[in-house]
């Protein structure tokens, strides 16, 4: 466990004992299954941000073969965790084969798979009992599964009036709107929620880390930090607390379409409400008009999101809002991620984000084009773009030329000296 926590505070650039402190209060989760051969994930306070990759099929497009190509695209394009969001094809199998191949973290939405069984049951979701949920989020971590995504702050009180107040548009979460449904249906409360003791136990059994859902968050601008959404937070902050006694690893799940001058107050939000439990942000997006573009609106979200605080960013993919994304939406979704958690850490301090970003300026300045394009964050879109036209000098790019301003600098101050 020692030499464990050295490799990953080294790689943090932090210290055993900065990460050990962040781990005991619950700021920092270490995201690994007992049963997963992986490192383990530190994500948290005082951490370069992470970012998740969604991929898995749908119950119109179920390719396994499609799903390991966009798993090789996101760990490529260097994606911290993926999410299989499965609900097509044999779920199990997926699942499985996608911890196996996974070189980083996975975490699953359990409660996806009851309802489709339900269904192959020829059964209604709402009929589910406690123990057929139970069982399926079990089979899900046995099978390595390392955080899982559990709608338990959707509870009886945090939905109140939600059917004489709507929302633009609604309940926008499929786990969230399943566990509404059930709610409704069945006259009970969220298992997820009254159950949440026997929740801790598994994800005891396992080492594995719960991933408390918006299944409430605002899935547009005009509903953005409203009621709804806060009173879930509130539930999910006494969530976190039971879990931190029980010493299970949670973290929080939020927002979603937010505009830019609400992202401060989320994330204060969050952290003030769960005593700094690390905060996973979907995006956020902040305009709704974006769709083929999302992955730059969410972009823009989340640098904002992960400078004030956030330390999780889930990626947005082009076709979000549109259909499920191609091998390629996937690869770009990732990148922007990554480039907005990458911009926040500049902010934050975060060393190591400093100094790759002094390397490339240092070889682009030096017009040392091979060290520049390696060190880029998409180094085959960048080769490709400056390998399709050369200019007379080989040494400038075709933007200038021949008036490169860099070169002349360099010549100035040459002759200057
Ligand atoms: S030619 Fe212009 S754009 Fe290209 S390296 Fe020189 S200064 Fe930069």
């Amino acid at each position: 466990m020692t030499q464990m926590l050295q490799k990953v505070a080294k790689e943090e650039g932090v210290s055993v004992t900065d990460l050990k402190t962040g781990i005991t209060r619950g700021r920092i989760v270490l995201v690994k299954n007992k049963k997963h051969r992986i490192k383990p994930l530190a994500i948290g306070e005082g951490l370069r941000t992470k970012v998740n990759a969604n991929i898995g099929t749908s119950p119109d497009v179920a390719s396994l073969k499609n799903e390991l190509k966009k798993l090789s695209a996101c760990i490529e394009a260097g994606a911290d965790t993926v999410m299989d969001l499965s609900t097509g094809g044999d779920i199990d199998h997926i699942r499985k084969t996608i911890v196996n191949v996974s070189s980083v973290p996975v975490g699953t939405v359990p409660i996806y798979q009851v309802a489709i069984e339900s269904r192959k049951r020829r059964k209604a979701f709402t009929k589910a009992s406690v123990d057929e949920m139970f069982e399926v989020i079990e089979r899900h971590l046995e099978d390595g599964v390392d955080f899982i995504t559990v709608h338990c702050g959707v509870t009886r009180e945090s939905i109140r009036g939600l059917k004489q107040r709507r929302r633009v548009c609604g309940v926008v979460s499929r786990g969230g709107s399943m566990m509404i449904e059930w709610m409704l249906s069945n006259k009970k409360e969220n298992p997820l929620y009254e159950y949440y003791g026997r929740l801790l136990k598994l994800a005891k059994k396992y080492d594995a880390t719960l991933s408390l859902g918006d299944g409430l968050r605002p899935g547009a601008i005009a509903d953005s930090t409203d009621e709804y959404q806060i009173r879930e937070l509130i539930v999910i902050g006494e969530l976190v607390k039971w879990a931190r006694i029980e010493n299970v690893s949670a973290m929080v799940e939020g927002p979603g379409h937010i505009p830019l001058h609400e992202i401060e107050a989320n994330i204060r939000l969050e952290k003030n409400i769960c005593d700094g439990a690390p905060f996973y942000v979907l995006g956020p997006l902040v305009t709704d008009i974006g769709a083929g573009y999302d992955h730059i609106v969410a972009a823009i979200g989340g640098a904002l999101a992960a400078y004030y605080g956030a330390d999780y960013l889930c990626y947005v993919t082009p076709s979000e809002h549109l259909g499920l994304p191609n091998v390629e939406e996937v690869r770009e979704g990732v990148i922007a991620s990554r480039l907005a958690a990458h911009a926040a850490d500049i902010a934050k301090g975060i060393e190591q984000a400093r100094h790759i970003d002094l390397k490339v300026s240092q070889a682009r300045y030096s017009l040392n084009w091979q060290k520049m394009l390696h060190l880029l964050i998409d180094e085959k879109k960048a080769r490709k773009i400056f390998g399709r036209s050369r200019p007379h000098t080989n040494q400038t790019c075709t933007m200038c030329g021949e008036f490169c301003a860099m070169k002349k600098t360099k010549e100035v101050m040459r002759r200057v000296q």
